[in-house]
């Protein structure tokens, strides 16, 4: 039986390699394997994995990769996850991919879409919309038709039709790797001593590079090594992260919050992984309940419009509550449209119904942690003061 330890090493090792191995080795297992690659925030793995290909998430080049060609292609002023996604596919590190599908969330992935087309004109890239409106005359029809088109993009790239029967057999597949997901986050919010956030993250960050059956392996096994150890319970702050749902925060950044006293007890860190929020039905007619799964029973983020203004901002409350966290840390990579724009209206929600916060931005690289610790500690220090006079 695995010890936690080895899981965690198992994972960091595939995080890690930004020759991206593992997935490598996959497709190699047989012939005509396929891999599709995807950029946060979410796509439809299910038709991915349907097609039978392998999806992974193209989450940048983290802390690790010096960035030198990438930089040619955009200007200073802007996240760091397009240029380093850039370097990946000009040094040949993403030559294995077969098609790279950027999602609708921001003007960057858009253009990078467009980008990908010109610089790699052998791989199947695709923009991936979604719907901005939750109508199922309007936004549905819409992303039932988009749905439809990447379906036969990806049967054309795999050399076979996408079925019914397989998109079914795959949305089971994934329903029961985001239960085991959504298990995971509870465990961590009920005894965050027992699933510290620098492990869950390497957990959930892994599964964007394996077979989702392989992901869902791991997820079991971690979850019965970590209610077997035995760990000390400390008096930390419990604080939900939010603002980090597209270029990631190098691990340290995730472990100084820690460190400085704080218990993540919730997190939007990779979305793509409990997107919807309960199973997909698995039986009837899939793209249509890949639809109704968008539009009505899906996560509120910063990523995802929220036509009702009454509602703006209520899920954060509602996410505090639920994970009984004490503070709110807004962690946002520097120049992100989606996350600091949505802030302010956040902020003053949270303002609405007395829950303390704190704010600071981030790149893929940040090397000085210091200045975080010391904001992270003082927050959670504040907090324990406060809800103690
Ligand atoms: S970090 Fe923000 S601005 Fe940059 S690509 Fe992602 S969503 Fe867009």
């Amino acid at each position: 039986m695995a010890r936690v330890s080895e899981i965690v090493d198992y994972c960091t090792r595939i995080v890690e390699d930004l020759n991206f191995g593992h997935a490598r080795e996959w497709k190699a297992g047989k012939s005509g394997r396929k891999v599709v690659g995807f950029m946060p925030f979410y796509v439809p793995r299910e038709l991915i994995h349907a097609a039978g290909a392998l999806p992974i998430g193209i989450l940048g080049g983290g802390d690790q990769m010096e960035v030198i060609h990438g930089d040619a292609y955009y200007q200073s002023y802007i996240c760091r996850i397009p240029r380093s996604t850039v370097e990946l596919g000009v040094t040949k590190r993403l030559d294995f991919v077969d098609g790279m599908l950027f999602p609708s969330i921001c003007d960057v992935i858009r253009n990078l879409s467009g980008m990908w087309k010109i610089m790699f004109p052998n791989v199947m890239s695709r923009y991936v919309d979604v719907p901005q409106n939750f109508r199922d005359d309007i936004g549905g029809k819409f992303y039932a038709a988009e749905l439809n088109e990447l379906r036969k993009d990806l049967g054309t790239l795999c050399g076979q039709a996408v079925s019914d029967d397989a998109l079914r057999a795959s949305i089971a597949a994934y329903n029961e790797n985001r239960r085991l997901v959504r298990e995971v986050y509870a465990f961590r919010a009920a005894e965050p001593w027992k699933a510290p956030s620098p492990e869950v993250y390497m957990l959930m960050r892994a599964g964007q590079l394996m077979a989702v059956e392989e992901h869902s392996r791991l997820l079991s096994d971690y979850m019965e090594a970590a209610r077997r150890e035995d760990r000390p319970r400390r008096d930390n702050t419990r604080v939900l992260v939010t603002g980090a749902f597209c270029e990631q925060p190098p691990l340290n950044l995730i472990k100084s919050i820690e460190l400085a006293g704080c218990y993540i007890v919730d997190d939007d860190f990779m979305l793509v992984n409990r997107w919807e929020k309960s199973d997909i039905p698995a039986e009837g007619d899939p793209i249509r309940n890949l639809v109704q799964a968008y539009l009505h029973n899906s996560q509120s983020t910063s990523a995802k419009y929220e036509p009702d203004q009454a509602r703006k901002g209520k899920y954060l409350v509602e996410a505090v509550r639920r994970s009984r966290a004490e503070g709110v840390i807004f962690m946002a990579p520097s120049f992100c449209d989606p996350a600091l724009l949505d802030r302010p209206m956040l902020q003053r929600v949270l303002d609405e119904h007395n829950i303390l916060y704190i704010a600071f931005k981030y790149a893929e690289n940040s090397g000085q942690m210091t200045p975080i610790r010391e904001q992270a500690g003082t927050f959670a220090d504040s907090i324990k003061l406060w809800s103690e006079a």
